[in-house]
């Protein structure tokens, strides 16, 4: 067997299309969206992300604002900085980019991004939120993995997911988006024993680690569908997921590739929250 490929190119299109479009028609209307990026870090894989939203963001006519506070960073200062730009009423989103200096923890300092801004879920009161069932931005990673099997008609209802990782950003957003699909689902971490036995009996598989090739044939039953999240930096200055693909592929029904798959429908979502953050205000 050879996995079908899930793209997410031509979805991440189609978000852009109409973000785009959403974006004009504020502009006209007196409210041009803006997004701000806080970055604290020297970290070139990171610089690449923020400089791709950068990029992605004008493409859709939408302001972005990288605001570098530097690799050193204190946590009060970024922490000013988040409110300050939560108050701007030109600013309509906010991401607060990782990694963060040394004593400095996201889930603390996201807690000064407004709510209504906050279009990449990082705020505990949107995870709060979305676990229990009320209107908030998702991590847009999160989001992408469920939109890119909902637009690949993948059936969620009923159906065994087992998510591997449990990061505030990824996996757990994840397992709840999930459950809100009728998934019966499972979530796995470094402490689970015998990773490829739950996740084996899984009919998806989402893989959120960050380890480079991690889950191989063993971890995927026959026709299951494979999510690979991961985007691990390769030496050729490429990107690997968390899953082997070339044997997965050989095992699985469907696989998302890397690049290519969750990771075009992220940046396409994070400027769709920031157009609609900025509806909600004009
Ligand atoms: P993270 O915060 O480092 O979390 C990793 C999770 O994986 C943790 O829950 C950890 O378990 C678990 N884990 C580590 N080793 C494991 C093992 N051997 N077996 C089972 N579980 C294990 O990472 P993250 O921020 O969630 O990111 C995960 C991946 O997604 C990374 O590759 C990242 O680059 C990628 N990512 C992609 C996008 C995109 O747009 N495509 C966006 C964000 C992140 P413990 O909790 O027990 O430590």
């Amino acid at each position: 067997m050879t996995a079908t490929p899930l793209s997410g190119k031509e979805l991440a299109a189609a978000i852009r299309a109409d973000t785009a479009a959403e974006a004009a028609a504020l502009t006209a209307a007196g409210t041009p969206p803006k997004l701000a990026v806080v970055v604290a870090t020297a970290d070139e894989s990171s610089a690449w992300y923020v400089r791709s939203i950068a990029r992605a963001a004008a493409k859709a006519g939408i302001g972005c604002d990288i605001v570098d506070l530097g690799e050193h960073a204190a946590p009060g200062a970024i922490r000013a900085k988040l409110a300050e730009l939560s108050a701007d009423a030109g600013v309509h989103g906010i991401i607060l980019q990782t990694p963060l200096p040394d004593g400095a923890a996201l889930e603390e300092l996201a807690g000064a991004i407004a709510f209504e801004k906050d279009v990449d879920g990082a705020n505990p009161l949107s995870l709060g939120r979305l676990a229990a069932g009320l209107p908030a931005f998702a991590p847009a990673t999160a989001e992408a993995v469920v939109r890119v099997l909902d637009h690949h008609r993948v059936e969620l209802t009923g159906r065994h997911i087992a998510v591997v990782g449990r990061s505030n950003v990824v996996g757990k957003p994840a397992a709840h988006l999930l459950l809100d699909q009728n998934a019966t689902v499972t979530v796995c971490h470094s402490r689970t024993k015998d990773l490829a036995a739950v996740t084996s009996a899984a009919d998806v598989v989402v893989a959120a680690v960050g380890r480079a090739n991690l889950l191989g044939a063993e971890h995927v039953r026959a026709g299951a569908v494979v999510v690979d999240v991961g985007t691990n930096p390769t030496e050729d200055g490429g990107l690997t997921g968390d899953v082997d693909a070339a044997s997965v592929a050989e095992r699985a029904g469907a696989l998302t590739p890397v690049p290519g798959g969750v990771g075009p429908v992220t940046t396409a979502l994070l400027l769709q929250h920031t157009v609609r953050a900025a509806a909600g205000t004009s």
